[in-house]
Parts: structure tokens; sequence; C-alpha cells
């Protein structure tokens, strides 16, 4: 029962009769799980599941809720509608394409692709009263976000020029006008909309046009709506004209979360919804002490731990948090994956954080905005595209050095900045006058020449080669790739994933500029990752379970078992109120807001902290630095101290780890310079006092500077060699000149015990590291509740080999797909479109025009395999044309989508079309632009018995017949299929789905598997 172990409160939501209701409640007091058990409760009473919508604020919140959403549904069904509400907009759009005038072949784009279309086209830009300050990329992506801003509140670029056209205005409004219209402008002559147009756009159909409405209101009776508090306004007026015509609709908020909502107008949704309320009051997430610390007033289970942090300073305040987590994780068994450490930014104090955890071997993820170009792989390439494209960007050049593939030492390095310093030589030219160095060891000279061939290799290539091809050569010769593919640690898998997704990238590059170069290419990226710009397909589903490090508004709607909220000191939490121009002046606004105060933002902040805080269920851990970098006192944030009351805590104090990991031995010679230094003046004062201990003085002086020595001889001892195997050498040679006195002094020092310390704790962590093998892919393996997600090329795959199955959805590498493949998808694009708007109404021109408009937008070239497959296509669309015009079918369907439970699995699929026949059975049809098969080469075929089975248990519905058709050939093939057949194929799916979960991966190769298959440049079984 769907209502099962819910509260009372959470009941009366989850059986709601009719009409709006609203659900209040704080955090974890299970809004989320009352709408599920809702959908659930629907379903069960006898509503289609494809009857309900479920929004959410996030793309993310959105795939956990459909995952949810689907372990609770048992019925078999077409498609469920959860998403965002940009995601509803985009596909009542693509549906709606006629209606709305537009392109059906656009699609959205991100705010990086904005980005770069503006610094392609920077010299059409008006910019003089914007100050660049050296960074374009920075100064337009501040832009762009001001008109995603505009477009939230419903302010179109028309409506903001006539209002900066007002005399009053200044000339920086004006300018901003401009801006605005240019954007639009190349928006529109790309055919394209960003996810502002997406809502203005979808909000302006559905509020003017009755019949999109009544389409909608058909399809989605049922409404509910989660984490409703942060919708803008154009998502809610979008949501308010859906829900008038569902028949019910649930509206999930807690204005105390409320973070995202425009100039914090946290309790504005709530108040505008006239609708019965009902309130959730019990915590089912964080303990007691937890709760009253954050001010939550909702009540929960007894116990809880808050602990408060002054840490020395910010290095101190990331060293604390991993020795702590490793010490939670080894003593208590924690889940690294169970803690999150909440971060202001990622890319500023996460990458303190994330050193901190990887000097101890603590998986992590680093989670967020921006948060994919921080990955050390994406920042290795990155920073190989940079110096190619620019020789003389030194710390580019210096992290290509310190990283794998050429790794050398740190002293050499020095070294070799010096040289650069003082000839006054770029980095790389540096290098090659460090080869004739005689203070190199061969060893590193060698490691020098190695990074210089693959300087060269990759400079000779920079202006010539496509840069998508460019990216992946790069990521090849660096080995990033294939060094680590059999590896089966789940971080080597989402490092595996990064790389191809990078890939992705600078395929859609040349998509939209297909005469761009490599060096374009590097600049663009550099510029996108250096404007820290959300990048909505760099987003990598799938990832290693290990320690979070998030921005605190990144972690709305997630809950840990440990929290650790870093820093906290009062500038920056509240701090002070960011004041750039007004976002939306307020004569522009369609909505009353609060004014922007410094209250507004204090509570704002406060709102923030509030949902950081609730995020942990039984340990949170409250952290600020005393001092600033330039060693300025920082006092802890106001709201801390309230917290600290609340529950009657006290200040920890954390100091900064001198002899931390893996760094013992530098972290010992900066200490000891300095005593050695203080020593030289203070016993150098006293050498001419008659006093008795002078000698002794004089001792400890040299003592002192002889373990400065040691600790020199030690950094740069041979690669490979302990610190306790090459101690004694060392200890032997400096006591040989010692007075009796001094060797006494020498020999009772406690360096030794340290650095031996040090050392066999570096050896413990390298052998954890090393141990810490994780041979499971589990965390990566398609699941669904008990079971796997699977669909009909899923299987196929698997049974073609189990190991391309690997490659292609447990690492999820996407591959770029080849020009036929792209050009598979766009004859199913436009045969879908043409028998959607009625194909037996349409003009063999009317086809041929949308095969022209796909041609387009598919990023075709001009190339002669282009231009043939062009040649084809037009054939064959006008055969398939005369054919449907000639002998008419009837389609019923077309993409229509099932999915079923298949034991614990969940299976899915997509039939390309759906015919009615003459007698009143159905036809079920796949669409191919390959060879044609004979009959008898489809007598295993899984995918067409697959969908027959779908059809069955998602739709009822019987099918006759099945068929190929291949459109290029015109050629219909009918596949035959008993009923022993569909058994068939039903136990050959359950025997696939054995198979991934016992992740028996092994490869088949075979000439005909392997000559066609993405993954065998990678692949070393193809190499037999
Ligand atoms: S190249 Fe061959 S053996 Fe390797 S994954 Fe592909 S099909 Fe399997």
């Amino acid at each position: 029962m769907p209502t099962d172990g819910l509260t009372p409160a959470q009941r009366q939501a989850v059986t709601h009769a009719g009409g709006p209701l609203l659900v209040l409640g704080g955090p974890g007091t299970g809004k989320t799980r009352a709408l599920i058990a809702r959908f659930q409760w629907l379903v069960d009473e006898g509503a289609p599941p494809e009857s309900v919508l479920a929004l959410t604020f996030s793309t993310p919140a959105a795939d956990a809720l459909r995952v949810r959403i689907e372990d609770a549904i048992d019925r078999p069904y077409e498609e469920l509608s959860v998403c965002t509400v940009h995601g509803l907009c985009a596909r009542l759009l693509r549906d709606e394409a006629a209606e709305a005038r537009l392109d059906p072949f656009a699609q959205p784009v991100t705010p990086a692709d904005r980005l770069a279309m503006l610094l392609e086209r920077i010299d059409e830009l008006t910019l003089r009263r914007h100050d660049l300050r050296g960074n374009p990329a920075a100064l337009l992506a501040g832009v762009i976000d001001r008109i995603d801003r505009l477009k939230e509140e419903l302010v179109t670029a028309e409506e903001y020029a006539a209002w900066a056209a007002e005399a009053s205005r200044s000339g920086q409004e004006r300018e901003f006008a401009g801006l605005y219209r240019a954007h639009d402008r190349m928006l529109a002559e790309r055919g394209a909309l960003d996810f502002g147009d997406l809502l203005l756009t979808a909000h302006r159909l559905l509020r003017d046009n009755a019949r999109v409405r009544a389409r909608a209101a058909e399809r989605h009776a049922h409404l509910l709506v989660d984490e409703y508090q942060d919708l803008n306004l154009a998502q809610v007026e979008t949501v308010g004209l859906l829900a008038r015509g569902s028949a019910t609709a649930v509206f999930a908020a807690d204005p105390e979360q409320s973070i995202l909502r425009f100039r914090g107008a946290a309790f504005k949704n709530v108040e505008a919804l006239d609708a019965p309320t009902v309130r959730l009051e019990r915590s089912f997430r964080c303990h007691r002490r937890i709760l009253d610390a954050a001010g939550a007033k909702v009540d929960g289970e007894s116990g809880g731990d808050v602990a408060f942090w002054r840490a020395n300073n910010e290095r101190a305040q990331a060293q604390a948090v991993a020795a702590d987590i490793e010490r939670r994780i080894v003593r208590e068994g924690l889940r690294p994956d169970e803690v999150a450490v909440l971060v202001r930014s990622v890319r500023n104090e996460g990458q303190e954080v994330a050193v901190a955890l990887e000097e101890r071997a603590v998986p992590f993820r680093l989670v967020g905005a921006a948060a994919f170009f921080q990955r050390a792989e994406i920042r290795d390439v990155l920073a190989w595209l940079r110096l190619l494209s620019d020789p003389g960007d030194a710390g580019a050049v210096v992290r290509a050095l310190a990283r794998p593939p050429v790794e050398l030492r740190s002293v050499d390095l020095a070294r070799c900045i010096q040289i650069s310093r003082r000839r006054k030589l770029d980095m790389v030219s540096a290098l090659v006058a460090a080869t004739e160095s005689p203070q190199l060891p061969p060893e590193s000279r060698e490691r020098i020449l190695h990074f210089l061939r693959l300087h060269k290799a990759g400079a000779g290539q920079l202006d010539t080669v496509r840069p998508d091809l460019f990216v992946q050569r790069l990521i090849e010769r660096l080995g990033l790739r294939r060094q680590q593919l059999f590896a089966a640690q789940a971080d080597v898998v989402e490092r595996l994933v990064n790389l191809a997704k990078l890939s992705e990238l600078a395929t859609q590059y040349v998509r939209r500029s297909p005469q761009a170069t490599a060096r374009e290419f590097a600049r663009y990226i550099a510029a996108v990752a250096e404007a820290g710009l959300r990048e909505e397909e760099a987003s990598v589903a799938g990832a290693a379970p290990g320690v979070q490090v998030m921005a605190m508004h990144t972690a709305k709607g997630r809950e840990f078992e440990a929290v650790y909220v870093l820093g906290l000191q009062s500038a920056r939490m509240p701090g002070a109120r960011r004041r750039t121009f007004e976002p939306i002046p307020d004569a522009l606004l369609h909505e009353e807001l609060p004014a922007e105060s410094r209250a507004a933002h204090v509570a704002e902040m406060r709102r923030l902290l509030h949902v950081a805080m609730t995020r942990a269920r039984s340990r949170l851990v409250l952290a600020y630095p005393e001092r600033s970098e330039a060693g300025a006192i920082m006092q802890p944030s106001p709201f801390v101290e309230e917290a600290r009351t609340a529950v009657g805590g006290t200040w920890e104090q954390r100091e900064e780890e001198l002899f931390g990991p893996a760094e013992s031995l530098h972290a010992a010679a900066r200490a000891l310079r300095g005593e050695v230094l203080d020593a030289v003046s203070a016993v150098g004062g006293r050498l001419g006092e008659l006093r008795l201990d002078t000698d002794l003085d004089v001792s400890h002086a040299i003592v002192r500077y002889l373990e400065l020595l040691k600790l020199g001889a030690l950094i740069q001892r041979p690669a490979g060699q302990s610190v306790e195997e090459t101690l004694p050498a060392i200890n032997a040679r400096l006591g040989q000149g010692l007075s009796a006195e001094q060797r006494e002094v020498f020999e009772s020092s406690t360096l030794d015990d340290f650095l031996l310390g040090a050392d066999s704790d570096d050896r413990r962590r390298a052998s954890a590291l090393a141990a810490r093998s994780e041979p499971s892919l589990e965390a990566f393996l398609p699941r669904r509740g008990a079971g796997l997600v699977l669909s009909a090329s899923d299987v196929d795959t698997y049974l073609t080999c189990p190991l391309k199955y690997k490659f292609a959805r447990v690492f999820r590498i996407p591959q770029e797909p080849t020009v036929n493949q792209r050009f598979g998808i766009l004859v199913h694009q436009v045969l879908e479109r043409y028998h959607a708007v009625g194909g037996e109404s349409k003009t063999l021109a009317e086809l041929l025009g949308l095969l022209e408009a796909g041609w387009r937008r598919g990023g075709f070239g001009d190339s002669d395999e282009e231009r043939q497959l062009r040649a084809k296509a037009i054939e064959a669309l006008t055969r398939y044309h005369e054919r449907f015009q000639s002998e008419p079918a009837d389609p019923v369907w077309l993409e229509r989508a099932f999915a079923f439970r298949l034991g614990d699995h969940l299976v899915r699929g997509r039939v390309d079309r759906v015919d009615r026949l003459p007698d009143g059975g159905y036809e079920l049809i796949d669409y191919k632009t390959g060879r044609p098969k004979s009959a008898a080469q489809l007598k295993s075929d899984v995918q067409l018995s697959l969908y027959a089975v779908g059809a069955r248990e998602a739709w009822q519905l019987d099918a006759a017949q099945q068929a190929y058709y291949y459109v290029l050939d015109d050629a219909k093939v009918p596949v035959e299929r008993s009923s022993e057949d569909r058994d068939w194929v039903t136990d050959t799916v359950l025997e696939v789905a054995d198979g991934i979960m016992g992740q028996g991966f092994e490869p088949t190769p075979s000439y005909a598997a392997c000559s066609v298959c993405d993954y065998r440049i990678v692949c070393p079984a193809a190499e037999r």
C-alpha cells in the first residue's frame, strides 16, 4: 500500500481528492516521499501512469525522483512524465512545434554555447560602458546570467529596451539593452532557444492557445510539484496554467529552504497559492540536536552530534575535515558517500578540501556548477590545450610537467622555472635549455624530453586537425584513458566518463563551428572553464562513491549521514551584498517582490545555511578559518554563534598539520629553515657574552643547520627509496665531523622519529590506496531497485560482446556518433515529423523541407561522403513518400514508448511506428538505415520481439505483425514470431540481466562484431 508507514498528515496529502493542495514541511519531513506515494496511489486508483506529471527544480533532482517513482510503480506504462519545468517546456514545444511556429529540430542551447557564441561575435557587441577587466569571458558570462534572470521574470528584450530608452536611464543600461537584443538576435539567426526562451515561449503558448492548453490538460490530469517555493515567476505562471486544467495538483514547499527565488522572495509562491494546506511536523532525517542548531521548527529523533571548529586557516580547516572523515571511515565504518563537505565555492575552498582528502587517499568527488572543469583529469587536458596554444602560459606548463605522464620532480621543476626567469624565456623554451643543464639528473632530462616530444606532436597539429580529433588524440597521447581502462575502481570509471565528455564538448563545438581550429577550441574551452559556467552537457551520469564536496546551494534536496559546512566566517556568512548593477529594475518586474536590502540578503544567507545544516542526519560540523590568507583575523558567522548557543556547544581549535601527509619533508624543511635563521641571530648575538651555556647554544644551532641539510638530502633521495632506508647513511655522513657535545645534541633530536613516523604513515596510506581496490562495478550498473533497467539495444549489445556493453553502458564512454549514425538519427526524426503532422496530407516538398531543416541543424558538412548521403536521403524519402501515397498505411502511433517489469528488471523501449492494419490488427515497424537483412538473418533478432512483448505489457496491444523498414533501400522485411519465440526473448533478457548483474564482461571478439565496434581503439581484446 502506498500509504503504509506514512504519518496521518502525509496520508492526507497522498489521498487528497480534488483541486489544489499545498504540503508544507521542514527539512526531512517526507514531502518528496508523500509526492511519490501519491503518484503510486493515483496509479493504484486507476490513473494511467502517463497522466501524472511530476515536476521538480533541477535535472539531478528530477532524475532521482524518476528513479524512485519507477521503483514504486509496478504497472507497465509508456513513459513517465517526471522532469523539470524547463524539461516540460522543451517537450511541449517539441510536441507543439507547429502551433508554436518553431523549427521542429530546434535544440535548447546551454549557457556555455551562448558564451561561445558571444565570444565568437564579440566584435559585433558594443561594450564601451561595461568594464571588461581584461576578461571578456567573465563579463559576457555575467551578461548571460542577467539575461537569464530577466527571462525568468518574463522580461523580454523589447520590454527592457523600451525601459532603457527613457531619458533617466544610464548609458550602461542602454548598452545592456543592446546586448540583450544582440544576444537574442544571434540566437534567432541560429534558430536556437535558450532555457529562458523555452519558458517564455511555452508560457505564451499555454496562455494564448486554448487548443494547446486543452491538449496539455488532457495529457496530465494530475500534477505534483516539489520544491515549489523555489520556482521563478515564469515557472510559477507556467505551472499555474497547467494546474488550472488538471483535476488535482499537489504542491510541496518549505519557504525556510527557499534559496533560489529572486530577491529572496521566499514566501511569495506559497502565499500566492490559494489552496488548502497540510503541514508535516516531524523530520525523519535530522536528529534533534541538528534541528536545534539549524533553528528548524519541526520535531525529530533525539540525539545527533554538532561540533564547532575554529581552524587556524583554510588549510588547517581542510586538513581537519579530511582527518576527521578518514578516522570515521576507518574506525566507524562510515561510507565515504555518506559524507558531504559543503562550501560556498567549489572552485575556491573546494580545492583545498580536495587536496587534503587526496593526501589521505579518501575517495571524493567535486560536485556541482563548474566542478567538471575542476576535475584533475579535465584540468590535465585543459593545461595541455592551454600550453599548446600559448607556450608562455607558465601555470599550464608547470601542471603538465608535474602530472602524468611526465611527473617531473618538484626540485627539477623549480630549476626549470628558475632558468625561465633568469634567461627570460617562455617555459617551453626554458625546458629546451634545461635539457643542457648539468644540474639535472639523466632521468629528469628524459622526462623533459618526453614532455617536449608530446609538445612538438601537439603543436604541429594545432592549426590543422579538427578540434574533436585533436582532443581525442591528445587524450590518447597522454595515455590518460588507455592506462586505466581495465582498472575496476569506480573513480577510474568516472575519470573515463569525464574524459569522454570533454571529447563530446569538442564534437559539439565542431558541429557549431565546422571551420574552427583546435587552437580556437582551446581558447573557447579555457574561457568557459574560466567563467565558471555551469556546463549542462558536462554533468556526468553515474558517479564514483566518495565524499561529496559541493557548494551549499547544490546540496539542496540531498541528505548525508555526516555533513561538514566550511567557510563560516562572518565575512562570507552572511558577508556583504554583491553590488553589481541591479539584475532587474523594479519598474520592469511583473510581480511584487521585497526590495533589495541588507536585511533581505542576511535572511537569504540564513536560509542557505539552514539548508546546508539540515542535510545532516546524525553529525554536523560547522567550521571557519580564524585567519585569512593575508593573515587578517576573522570572526565566526553570527548564525553559527546562534547555533552554538542553541545547543550549548564550544569552539574546538584545529591546527594546521605541519607533518601532514605527503608534505612532511617539505613542511619540516620550511619550519626548520625558520628555526635556523632565528638561531643564527639569537646565538650570534650571544657569542660575545660571557655565559657558560654559549657553547651548547652553538652546538644546538649547528645541529639545527645539519638537520636542515639532512632534510635537503632526504627530499632529493633517489625515487623509490624510503626515508627509513636513506636515513642511516645521511646521519653517518653528517655525524662525521661533529664534536662530542654536538653529537649528543644531534643524536637526541626527535626529528628522526617525526620523519620515520610520517614516512610510515605515508606508506600506510599508499598501501591503503593500492588495496582500495573496488573490483565491483556495482555503483555503475544501470540499477532500478533490485534489478536493472534494460533496453532492446542493451540486450543486443551484451549479446554481441559483453565487454562492449561494459564500455558503452557501465563505463558509459560516449562515442562520437559516426556520420552514418547521425544520418540514421536524422532520417528517423524526419519521418517522425512527417507522420506527426499527417503524412498523407503532406507534399513531397514538405517532406524534403523537413530533411533540409534537419540537415542544417544536424551539423552535416560538405564532404563527398555527406553529399552522397544527402542524395541518397532525397532519393529514399521521395520513394517513401510515393509509396505512402500510393499504398496508404495507417500509422497510429509514432515513437511510442513502453516500460514494463520483467522479474526484477525494468525493460524500456520506443517503437518507431505502429500501423493499424486493414483487418484491425497492428504492425510494429522499426526504421533502419543500414543494409537490409534477410528474414533468415533476423531469426535470432531480439529487438522487434521485445517490442512485441513491450506492446502487449504496456499498451495491452497484441501486434499481429512486425517488420523492419530499410528506408534507403525501400525494403520492408517482416519478422515472424511465435509465442515460443516470445518466451525465448524473455528468457534471453533475463539471462543477459543475470550476466550484467554478475558483472560478466568477458569479451567475445569476432570479425563481425569488432569491425563495427566503436571501442576497438581502446579494446585490448581487439588486438589479438
Ligand atoms: S572491439 Fe570486439 S572484443 Fe572489443 S569490445 Fe568491441 S566487440 Fe568486444
